[in-house]
């Protein structure tokens, strides 16, 4: 039996206050919890390659900060059966349901990603390419779309009353990282038309 010996710190006091952490971080030192929910909830892939480009997303475009997070495989997607996976679709709508319910949530922001159109494959997510092996990188994207204007069309078994907005974040052959908004009908988005949430 081989023994793995990991260099710990020993930890005096087991409490670890936050707001120690980093005096001179004005984000770290700043922090309070606050009874106020967020009022937006982001539906979105537990790929970690995705979170800071999602971060920077969501500040610039919405000015959003703080929000509900649900983080599953295939992001906005996981709420779709993509022809493959209804149980798993219909637990995960009852799943995002209950959230908005509970959290009296708002606005819903569901997130795909994937390769853009003159991408790599490399770059689609693991989720769908487990549920749709057989497909190229033109075949996921219009799967994509094609789950997103589903989801779009019956909205109100996940979100309720909540508005719900759909993007992609793309990847092109370089790395380089756009949002694309998936429904045709939003006026919300990159393309600075005026804002109004679908419901
Ligand atoms: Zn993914």
């Amino acid at each position: 039996m081989t023994r793995l010996h990991f260099s710990m710190p020993v930890l005096e006091n087991r409490q670890t206050r936050i707001d120690a952490l980093s005096a001179s971080d004005p984000i770290e030192s700043g922090l309070r919890w606050t009874s106020a929910r967020p009022n937006a909830l982001v539906v979105a892939c537990s790929d970690g390659r995705l979170q800071e480009a999602t971060d920077a997303f969501l500040a610039r475009e919405f000015k959003i900060i703080r929000y509900d997070r649900f983080y599953v495989p295939g992001g906005g997607g996981a709420l779709a059966s993509t022809g493959t996976d209804p149980v798993r679709a219909q637990q995960m709508c009852a799943e995002c349901k209950y959230l908005v319910d509970l959290h009296a949530v708002r606005r819903v922001i569901l997130l795909f990603h994937g390769p853009s159109a003159a991408g790599r494959i490399e770059a689609a997510c693991a989720d769908y390419r487990r549920k749709l092996p057989w497909a190229n990188l033109a075949e996921l994207r219009a799967r994509q779309e094609a789950d997103a204007a589903d989801l779009l069309g019956r909205r109100r078994e996940f979100a309720g009353e909540a508005g719900v907005l759909v993007y992609r974040c793309e990847v092109d052959s370089a790395g380089a990282l756009t949002f694309v908004n998936l429904d045709p009908d939003s006026t919300l988005g990159s393309d600075g038309r005026p804002r109004g949430a679908r419901r």
